[in-house]
């Protein structure tokens, strides 16, 4: 009788000391509420598909759908390719995601050297702690591959989506690095949403400091261009050269305008190489997220990760006391389409009911 007393006396007491607070301020009634994809407890939930989901796997939900419409879209589709390489590049030494890529890995080996992709050989490789089968589960689910029947064997071959990817890609040399870019960026954002796979922190950094920082909830850009000039115009003609210099000594032979007057006649024509984000700004995100931003810095500075492809134009600028990282392009339209997306699938619901 003892025992049953404390054993009920103890919850009661530590319930009252956790709980106790929260109820009796009626009108400051707080509910946290169980997200149904991740499991966090959240202050806010979205209702997305009949299911009540937090901001970020909102968010996730909409990257992932972002990337996958995104190669249908001519539009979109080469800057989905260059987020999905950096993304590659920023989990490919990830040991979670190792077993992730390796049937790829796999089946680019037997596709080169001729032989037969079979499940066994696949399955006598495979060292991971994630079955295997639950890995080449999502790769049917997303149609890169199928398993297919022959002579009692199973063999693993090209699904619809990935014979599609073939078609398009495979007559160019850097078609493996294509496929993989599609791969893995498929793979990693469609991972956000499985409750118990690895989340990859540093992705879910980077779309998170992106998608607060730079771009606004209808998808517009609201942080500074990096601009370059790329030619000169001549104001009066609209003849075209490359340096200033050259479209003056036009502009004087052509035109006869006077050298004190010239540079009125000349107008630069810029492009924008990418835009700029506050790099202290982006390591406090990671850090937030558990990434190391030394580590972090030390793979984006060797591959290049969320930068533009400019080779003329530094990665990094020192603007007004602080660093600004030039980020590509790419990753902002793609984070802009997310970010409208996150919008859509909280008002399909919303029309539904
Ligand atoms: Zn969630
Ligand atoms: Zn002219």
């Amino acid at each position: 009788m003892l025992l049953t007393a404390n054993y009920v006396y103890i919850p009661v007491f530590v319930y009252n000391i956790l709980v106790g607070p929260l109820v009796s301020t009626t009108t400051h009634h707080i509910r946290i509420r169980k997200c149904e994809r991740c499991n966090k407890y959240k202050r806010v939930l979205f209702v997305v598909n009949d299911q009540n989901i937090c901001e970020d796997c909102l968010r996730g939900l909409a990257f992932y759908e972002t990337f996958k419409e995104g190669f249908k879209d001519l539009s979109l589709r080469g800057d989905v390719i260059e987020v999905g390489i950096d993304i590659g590049n920023i989990t490919w030494l990830n040991p979670f995601a190792q077993c992730w890529y390796y049937p790829l890995l796999y089946w680019m080996f037997t596709k080169d050297t001729g032989i037969k992709c079979y499940y066994e050989d696949l399955k006598r490789l495979w060292k991971y702690k994630t079955p295997l089968d639950k890995v080449l589960k999502i790769y049917e689910d997303e149609r890169i591959f199928k398993i297919i029947n022959e002579d009692n064997k199973r063999v693993i071959v090209e699904g619809d989506a990935l014979d599609d990817m073939y078609k398009k890609y495979g007559d160019r040399q850097d078609a493996y690095d294509i496929i993989c870019a599609w791969v893995s960026g498929l793979i990693i954002s469609r991972l956000h949403e499985e409750a118990e796979a690895p989340d990859f922190r540093a992705v879910n950094g980077i779309i998170k400091a992106l998608a607060e920082k730079t771009v606004d909830a209808e998808g517009n850009i609201k942080v500074k261009p990096y601009a370059k000039t790329v030619s000169y115009r001549c104001r009066l003609c609209g003849a075209r050269y490359s340096t200033a210099d050259e479209v003056k000594r036009h502009c004087m032979s052509h035109h006869l305008i006077p050298s004190d007057e010239v540079m009125a006649y000349v107008e630069g024509e810029s492009t924008i190489v990418g835009y700029l984000l506050e790099l202290e700004y982006l390591f406090d995100v990671l850090e937030k997220e558990g990434v190391s931003p030394e580590r972090f810095n030390d793979r984006m500075m060797k591959f290049g990760i969320l930068v533009h492809r400019d080779p003329e134009v530094p990665w990094k600028i020192h603007q007004e006391c602080k660093w600004y990282l030039i980020v590509s392009p790419a990753w902002i339209r793609v984070i802009a389409r997310t970010k409208t997306r996150e919008r859509e699938l909280i008002r399909s619901y919303e029309r539904v009911r």
